[in-house]
């Protein structure tokens, strides 16, 4: 492994022997990048973030790219863009973070989940329109573990009900979907994540991409507490050169420049990255082929995938385990797992709102039988087979 890698997400040192689920890849040009950004004179709205935000156009074809905290504040900012309000419905899938349909509370708005596909783990479009009512304002697709999302579809849906369809690519920077476009420049809007333990980081970070210039500019205002400098959006007349306005009401929700510079020398690597997980996907699709009781996350053909998370399934009643015997035995065999998601409903939180089990069944079954197993860029070929062993030597040893 590279010396330059300083500590796992989330904090806690590497320890000897053991792989976690997803590790950041820093190198020296992303600490000279960092440096040299301490060393200039703007550490905020300077021009880190102009770079960050053309080399995120670039690698999207979007026409507008806006850099903003995290992804989160992302989901936030586009919600209040697209004015999502009280009594608006917007449709989400129930796999994935909560940030994906919290954004749509902050806002007063009504989170409807809709079920994912059992194969692919993707937004149903079917079972999206079953969910559509007059109230629908949007749609919110999830790039689960990095692929596109089933973008035609959807935003034939969108079209045919005047729906804005977001699409949640916290996951899936660098995806193209064959024939559309790279994700970033086929939906409405479309949102970013760069924590460490996706594929681009900045620390924190996030940024929104559309093609819609009203979004945009509305996105531009959202992410500085409401307030603009630009004549042409204020509603009175300049009193001087200090004078802006507050027209809308928001948070501060601004990338540094510190956290632009690391994005924009990450970006650089995303071929690099996109190209060596794509082989790690095909290394662990090969072995878990052979091995009978485990399922993997199907590849829709038409993404071309920088595969965020890799995702095995323990079938319900092929083990004498269950998923938590068998995240427990990769535990003791130093394999570090995880599991995305729980649905987001089930938390306490949403379940006081009223929500229930049974809501998304597809998602409920998948939830009970996951395993996020490690990915990422600086995996060796004797990491994936210490995986692919362990796996393989924990299913023998339980299969029924
Ligand atoms: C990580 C993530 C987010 C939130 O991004 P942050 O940068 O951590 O705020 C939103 N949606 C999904 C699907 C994510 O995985």
């Amino acid at each position: 492994m590279d010396d330059n890698i300083p500590a796992i997400a989330g904090g806690t040192p590497i320890r000897e022997n053991k792989i976690y689920y997803a590790h950041q890849y820093i190198d020296d040009a992303d600490i000279k990048a960092v440096t040299d950004v301490l060393k200039s004179d703007y550490l905020t709205c300077g021009p880190a973030i102009d770079r960050m935000e053309e080399k995120l156009k670039k690698i999207t074809g979007a026409k507008y790219a806006a850099a903003c905290s995290n992804g989160t504040s992302a989901l936030h900012i586009v919600c209040m863009a697209l004015g999502i309000g009280e009594g608006d419905e917007v449709i989400v899938p129930p796999i994935t973070f909560a940030a994906s349909s919290n954004c749509v509370l902050y806002c007063g708005g009504t989170p409807v989940f809709a079920d994912v596909d059992p194969k692919t783990y993707l937004l149903d479009p079917k079972k999206v329109e079953e969910k559509i009512t007059e109230k629908t304002k949007a749609v919110i697709t999830v790039d689960y573990g990095g692929q596109a999302s089933p973008l035609p579809e959807l935003l034939d849906i969108c079209r045919k009900h005047s729906l804005k369809l977001i699409e949640d690519a916290a996951h899936s920077i660098g995806t193209v979907y064959k024939g559309l476009g790279a994700v970033g420049s086929v939906a409405d809007v479309t949102t970013f994540s760069f924590h460490p333990v996706k594929v681009v980081t900045g620390g924190e970070g996030g940024a929104i991409t559309t093609n819609d210039p009203e979004v945009y500019s509305k996105a531009l205002l959202y992410r500085s507490h409401g307030i603009t400098r630009d004549r042409t959006f204020m509603e009175g007349e300049s009193e001087g050169p200090w004078y802006y306005e507050q027209t809308g009401l928001s948070m501060n929700y601004r990338m540094t420049d510190i956290q632009a510079a690391l994005i924009s020398s990450q970006l650089d690597k995303l071929p690099e990255f996109k190209a060596r997980r794509q082989e790690i996907v095909r290394m662990y699709d090969e072995a878990f082929s052979k091995i009978p009781g485990i399922t993997v996350q199907q590849e829709i053909p038409e993404s071309d995938t920088a595969r965020h998370l890799y995702v095995i399934r323990v079938q319900e009643g092929a083990f004498e385990i269950d998923r938590a015997g068998f995240f427990d035995a990769l535990v003791k065999e130093n394999i570090i797992p995880n599991v995305h998601y729980i649905p987001v409903y089930l938390h306490p939180y949403y379940r006081h709102l009223g929500y229930a089990p049974g809501l998304c069944p597809e998602a409920e079954k998948i939830y009970r039988e996951m395993i996020t197993l490690p990915l990422f860029y600086s995996m060796t070929d004797s990491d994936v087979s210490d995986v692919t062993e362990a796996v393989k030597r924990i299913a023998d040893h339980y299969r029924k």
